[in-house]
């Protein structure tokens, strides 16, 4: 048993794998209940424009609540979910509350909101995703020019063609589509030769450690004056100091996006602190 063999290398290697699996499992076999049970929800967090220092928007961020194991962390339940294709049926779950949520506050307060939704891979690849979304925006009454649908690499890397008829599908209906996380990934570089992306967000990571990290001030420079040399719009990710906000500020950078304009919320906490004021009637 475990026990008796506890202390060679052997034994310990065997308890972490184990639990590792273990833990894969448990989150697994309680996920594919979540959308059923109600257990998921979404939370916004608002785009901020440096310019006018005005809220233009929210992304919508996926929130697991289970009974047991508390609150999940998307970074560690929606792998789970691209993996036995339960993202699809939660995909449609977010598009359809982000966009309902989006058309109520543009009725009710601020006519010109918009709205960002992450897309997965596994939602992207499927040959009608463009329709899927006309229909979805046709539903909600929803110009499509409110929408941004974020994407990452792997969207990319798994099949070119597909990726590329989509995204001008999307964009010749005038869906904007956005670059997340970008500078993290293995050959962002070549990606902005292919596609035609509306915005870049520019990684937290980049955005963290200005201050004390020349080369991470460098580096988001050139980020910004290449965003603008190619035409896109460009957001900085993870801004949570003034010195933060004021360095992309002067480097001319779009939107901002981070805890020093607001953290993520639910929808009636959002209205209350970030609509509510801003009422365009
Ligand atoms: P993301 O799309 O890059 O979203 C930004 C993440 O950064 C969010 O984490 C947000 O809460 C966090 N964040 C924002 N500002 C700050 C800040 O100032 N400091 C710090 N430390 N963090 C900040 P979250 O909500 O945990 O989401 C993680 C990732 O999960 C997202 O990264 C996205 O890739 C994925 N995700 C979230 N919702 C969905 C969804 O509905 N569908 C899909 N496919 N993926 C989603
Ligand atoms: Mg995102
Ligand atoms: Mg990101
Ligand atoms: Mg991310």
């Amino acid at each position: 048993s475990i026990s008796k063999a506890e202390g060679t290398p052997y034994s310990f290697f065997t308890k972490q794998t184990q639990s590792t699996i273990e833990k894969r499992y448990l989150l697994e076999s309680h996920l594919v209940d979540a959308l059923k049970n109600k257990e998921l929800s979404l939370q916004y967090q608002p785009l901020v424009s440096l310019r006018s220092k005005e809220i233009i928007g929210a992304e919508a961020l996926l929130r697991w609540n289970n009974p047991i194991l508390g609150s999940v962390p998307p970074d560690k339940f929606i792998s789970l979910a691209e993996h036995n294709g339960q993202i699809i049926d939660i995909g449609n779950f977010v598009l359809h509350t982000a966009l309902s949520q989006a058309a109520q506050w543009r009725l009710q307060r601020n006519s010109n909101f918009r709205i960002a939704i992450n897309i997965s891979p596994l939602q992207f690849r499927d040959t009608n995703f463009a329709e899927h979304i006309s229909n979805l925006l046709a539903l909600y009454r929803l110009p499509a020019n409110c929408l941004e649908l974020e994407i990452t690499e792997g969207i990319l890397l798994q099949d070119e063609e597909i990726a590329k008829r989509t995204i001008s599908q999307l964009q010749r209906l005038g869906i904007r589509i956005s670059l997340d996380d970008f500078g993290t990934g293995y050959s962002s570089l070549s990606y902005l030769q292919k596609y035609a992306f509306n915005t870049l967000k520019i990684d937290r990571c980049f955005i963290t450690n200005l201050e004390k990290n020349i080369q991470d001030r460098e580096l988001t420079k050139a980020i910004i004056a290449m965003s603008k040399k190619l035409n896109m719009n460009v957001i900085a990710e993870g801004v949570e100091s003034e010195a933060q906000d004021l360095f992309i500020r002067d480097e001319d950078c779009d939107y901002g996006q981070g805890y020093l304009y607001g953290k993520p919320a639910d929808a009636d906490m959002f209205e209350q602190r970030y609509i509510s004021q801003n009422a365009s009637h």
